[in-house]
């Protein structure tokens, strides 16, 4: 069998793999990314948030995406608006806590992963497409990986350092069993695309729409516009609230024909995608990197869609292993369960505590509620916003008790 070798050989070329690359690649490494697909392919996933420009501008990636947004038909996004019940309101993230980027965009994350990817390739970063890595050992100083290439030919290639970038699909948990179920019920979500013919003078598309379903309010929908008048719609909801036996079609809108404003404001919409489901997301891991690999992004822990905060751990996870794998290739010594796994996760609790408010509905109390201290609100906007590990926020720093207090004064 043909061997290779690289300083770093990453699995998936997503957000979290192609970012690490391409920052790798700017250190001078030399960098092998190995990705199942060919790209362009779809992605869920399209609602950036801005905390993630600024993990972009480290490979000084948010300048392409700029430049390139419009003729892709990313959406300019300033916020998220949220509605329930003929109940509306917004969060605008330039006002917010948290010092940094205050807008980014709604992305088809088909054309999306691949500028990222493009742009690591550009920076000297070697991206196999359609060469799928099928086992890993560990086992002696530097991680060996079997892959089957585009031909269906098998070869090994060792890395000094392995990155696993995989996201669902968790090659490393599952081959190593590091696998830990997650702390959130088993949740289904359904989407599609459509051209959503929205008249609404009053509808903002620079702002994700969140819609909670009007009797069930663990049952939510993302209304998530892109500028050439298209958008994503999806409904989540526990396994249990969906009906098993129904077409994903039907499912979506039996579930849009149930919220008046829904109706409202796509009342136009041309259904022209096949309309997709996925079950099961949420997951964790025992632990999230070892003493020559880490996981990023949804190879490690998933929490749930609801904030949009995905690509957004993910590009944090690379932000801070780059520095550390750096340091590991240089010979020194690196703790990288407290350098790497701590403080990701941190921040990954922090947006947790809002996650599991949203689903019992005190947070979604604090959202609706219409006397909002302008200063509390930009602390949430922060956090909405990705600002998850900005430490200055009382709300990052003491997440669980600072909400506890927000929740009983709002209610
Ligand atoms: P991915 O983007 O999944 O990339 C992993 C790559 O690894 C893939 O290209 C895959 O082909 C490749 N791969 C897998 N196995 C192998 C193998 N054996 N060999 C080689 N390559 C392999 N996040 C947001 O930020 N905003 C949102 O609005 C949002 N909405 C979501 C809605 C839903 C319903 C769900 C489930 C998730 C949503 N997310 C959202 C989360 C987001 O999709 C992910 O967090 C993000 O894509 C993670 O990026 P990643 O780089 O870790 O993995």
């Amino acid at each position: 069998m043909k061997q290779e070798n690289a300083d770093v050989v990453i699995v998936g070329a997503g957000p979290s793999g192609a970012l690490a690359g391409a920052l790798l690649a700017k250190k001078g490494y030399k960098v092998v990314i190995l990705e199942k697909q060919s790209f362009p392919r779809f992605s869920i996933g399209e609602s950036l948030l801005p905390q993630c420009m600024a993990f972009m501008a480290e490979a000084d990636i948010d300048k392409v995406l700029n430049l390139n947004a419009s003729s892709l038909g990313f959406q300019f996004k300033n916020g998220a608006a949220f509605h329930h019940a003929g109940k509306d309101t917004f969060f605008d993230f330039t006002e917010k806590f948290s010092t940094g980027p205050g807008t980014t965009y709604q992305v088809k994350r088909a054309d999306f992963d691949k500028l990222l990817a493009d742009q690591a390739q550009q920076l000297g970063v070697e991206i196999r497409y359609l060469h799928s890595v099928e086992s890993i050992d560990v086992s002696s100083n530097e991680p060996v990986l079997t892959v089957v290439d585009d031909k269906g030919e098998n070869y090994q290639i060792t890395a000094s350092f392995l990155l696993d970038a995989s996201g669902f699909a968790r090659v490393l948990p599952r081959l190593l069993n590091l696998e830990k179920p997650s702390s959130f019920p088993v949740r289904r979500s359904v989407f599609t695309h459509i051209k959503d013919g929205i008249e609404c003078s009053d509808f903002d598309r620079n702002k994700i729409l969140i819609t909670v379903h009007p009797e069930q309010r663990d049952i939510w929908y993302w209304l998530i516009p892109f500028s050439d008048g298209t958008a994503s719609i999806g409904v989540v909801g526990k396994l249990e609230q969906f009906d098993q036996s129904a077409e994903n079609e039907n499912i979506l809108k039996n579930f849009v024909n149930q919220d008046p404003n829904l109706v409202k404001l796509l009342k136009n919409a041309q259904w022209h995608m096949p309309v997709n489901s996925i079950t099961g997301y949420s997951a964790d891991v025992t632990h999230l990197a070892g003493d020559n690999y880490a996981l990023l992004g949804n190879a490690g822990e998933f929490l749930d869609p609801v904030f949009s905060s995905g690509v957004t751990i993910a590009m944090k996870s690379a932000s801070l292993i780059v520095p550390l794998v750096d340091k590991y290739l240089q010979g020194e010594s690196v703790d990288f369960e407290e350098a790497y796994e701590q403080p990701l996760r941190a921040g990954v609790e922090c947006f947790k505590t809002f996650v599991s408010a949203w689903y019992t509905g005190d947070f979604q109390d604090v959202i609706f509620y219409p006397e909002q201290d302008k200063k509390v609100k930009e602390m949430i906007s922060s956090i909405l916003a990705g600002y998850a590990w900005d430490v200055k926020n009382p709300y990052v720093a003491q997440s669980k008790r600072r909400l506890k207090v927000l929740v009983e004064l709002c209610k």
